[in-house]
């Protein structure tokens, strides 16, 4: 059972900005279950009852979808470009929905969509270490020396950053295309990681598609469609 801080609770109905709301707990407006709460920061669960100067706050139901992103959009909600963006996807839902993380524009993929913060922030922590699986097709071809430096760890992002241990698994060598498709498992979310990855031991990739998120994956889905994700599937996220 998840529990919102009341200010939350207030501010996500829509009935002030989370100032207002810790202003109207103060002056003895808000009243949980019929008690007058004046405590900030006090936690609410969705079974409690809030009302504000009499009426009922109406709590906003959370939902998450997985959505298979395809290529040539923006993972953020706004392009200043004008580029088409994940959210043009989900217009027709009544609520606001947000990228769980990036997928690069020309990368394709599993990327959640979600208005529960909180389960966004969750999967977001560097702790969770949430598995995710990348194919990338690639110039030229790995040498036994470049996966166990792909698998033990690169330097990344100009030599900020040192990847965390990750699998690569060769899925197909074209010869004569001198080119590869490779399978790559990480739990950390860098800037443009994979690429940067490749890019460690001097690969280009050509083309990147996530094809799994901890458990999740694109099956029955095409590029563009979305599903929502069961209780049962939020709760094994969490
Ligand atoms: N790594 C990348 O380089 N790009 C993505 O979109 C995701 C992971």
């Amino acid at each position: 059972m998840t529990e919102e801080r009341l200010q939350k609770v207030i501010a996500e109905a829509g009935l002030a900005s989370r100032r207002e709301a810790e202003r109207m707990i103060l002056a003895g407006r808000v009243r949980v279950d019929g008690k007058v709460v004046k405590q900030l920061g006090t936690k609410v669960s969705s079974f409690e009852q809030v009302v504000v100067d009499g009426q009922p706050v109406e709590r906003q139901a959370k939902h998450t979808y997985l959505f298979y992103k395809p290529r040539g959009v923006v993972s953020t909600v706004k392009d200043e470009k004008g580029r088409k963006t994940v959210a043009d996807y989900f217009q027709d839902l009544p609520y606001r929905l947000y990228p769980v993380g990036r997928l690069d524009y020309d990368t394709s993929g599993l990327l959640l969509m979600t208005n529960d913060g909180e389960l966004a922030n969750l999967l977001m922590h560097p702790k969770n270490e949430v598995n995710k699986v990348y194919v990338a097709k690639i110039k030229g071809q790995l040498t036994p020396s470049e996966i166990k430096a792909l698998e033990s760890g690169v330097r990344i992002n100009k030599g900020k950053f040192k990847t965390k241990p990750a699998r690569v698994k060769i899925l197909k060598t074209d010869k004569k295309k001198d080119a590869q498709i490779v399978q790559v498992t990480i739990h950390e979310g860098h800037y443009h990681q994979v690429k940067e990855m490749f890019l460690a031991v001097h690969h280009l990739v050509d083309r990147l598609s996530r094809e799994k998120y901890s458990f999740l994956t694109l099956d029955g889905l095409i590029s563009g469609q979305y599903r929502e994700l069961t209780h049962k599937e939020i709760d094994k996220l969490k």
